[in-house]
């Protein structure tokens, strides 16, 4: 029986790269029936938020969702959608995997990392405000329980992978209380899983050490920002936006989501990399029990990277969405 995904297409690039998605899940003969929602400014016109409870009702629902990037206005406008989306349905955990993609030239060639970033709190707590004219104030949340919660998923993570190591992330120096309760929450899990590696290493130094050595890393475990951004970085170490996955996972429902944001500066010129989104679908696959379409997806993906013929712009190449989406369809056959 088909499995029934909630889709948001989202805003700029996502109609794109989305599409590219299920029209390859699609011809692999994953056998999913898509149910549309809307996020973002789309969403705005038609029910007067970005983020309807229609959506959100869907994705609990289905317990699963592929979704798109949204915009999120800088400075101004609505509260970012993707937070809203992750703290209503605790989504707290954020699962990146980063790995190189054979086609890709980049200047390491076995990158294989996985970012695990806490969704829900730390600097995304939306509290901020002014505190005088010229002064401002945002708060930084840290708790015991949601420290402890993302070290289990990361570890937890590390058994079911056969993974070695697990880092925590952190400026615990400098933010000594909350930074501090963080690495102490993952310091305490990591005693319950004796078979894992455990390591910490502060932020700055791990921004440095990623561009210089990244083999050295196997699992990140990090705080919402330092996730963020470290997640930009590593996407950098493979060749950037354009292939990097990611999927949200709560107790009861999992959203999957590129790392990119909506690119609104080639939104509409099919030219777009789909892969992040198909690699995404991928996650998504193999967390529904569709690993036979999963693998039969990358191994297409990886053919027509390694020829190197139909890549879009940003990974070198010339082709369009549509070109490189076409290409994986037919490698799939
Ligand atoms: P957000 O704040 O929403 O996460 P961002 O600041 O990370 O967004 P993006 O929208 O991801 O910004 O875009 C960053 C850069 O990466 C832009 O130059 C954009 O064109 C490029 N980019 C992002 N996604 C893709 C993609 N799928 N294909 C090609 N280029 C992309």
């Amino acid at each position: 029986m088909a499995r029934k995904v909630t889709l948001i297409a989202g805003d700029g690039v996502g109609p794109e790269v989305t599409g590219a998605a299920v029209r390859v899940i699609n011809a692999a003969g994953g056998e999913i029936e898509w149910e549309p929602a809307v996020a973002g400014s789309g969403a705005i016109e038609k029910h007067g938020s970005p983020l309807p409870e229609s959506t959100l009702e869907s994705i609990q629902r289905n317990g699963v969702g592929l979704k798109g990037p949204v915009t999120t206005a800088v400075g101004t406008g609505f509260p970012s959608v993707n937070v809203a989306l992750r703290k209503k349905l605790d989504l707290y955990a954020n699962l990146r995997p980063v790995k190189n993609l054979p086609g890709v030239e980049t200047h390491f060639d076995d990158v294989d990392l996985i970012v695990v970033r806490e969704n829900t709190e730390d600097l995304y707590s939306g509290v901020e405000h002014v505190v005088a004219p010229g002064v401002t104030e945002s708060v930084k949340i840290i708790t015991k329980a949601a420290s402890s919660r993302i070290a289990r998923f990361a570890f937890e993570y590390a058994v079911r992978r056969q993974r070695k190591k697990v880092t925590a992330v952190h400026k615990a120096n400098i933010m000594k209380i909350s930074d501090g309760l963080f690495l102490e929450a993952c310091r305490h899990v990591a005693q319950e899983f004796s078979t894992v590696q455990y390591q910490e290493i502060i932020v700055d130094n791990l921004a440095m050490q990623l561009v210089l050595n990244p083999k050295q890393f196997d699992i990140l475990v990090l705080t919402n920002l330092y996730g963020d951004i470290i997640s930009d970085l590593c996407a950098g170490l493979v060749g950037g936006l354009g292939l990097v996955p990611g999927a949200n996972f709560g107790d009861n429902c999992a959203v999957f989501e590129a790392v990119h944001g909506s690119a609104p500066d080639i939104a509409g010129k099919n030219i777009a990399n789909p892969l992040a989104v198909i690699f995404s679908g991928l996650l998504m696959l193999r967390y529904l029990g569709l690993d036979s379409v999963a693998d039969r997806i990358r191994a297409a993906v990886r053919r027509v990277a390694l020829c190197r013929e139909n890549l879009t712009p940003d990974v070198g190449g010339s082709s369009t969405t549509t070109q490189l989406t076409e290409s994986i369809i037919q490698a799939l056959n």
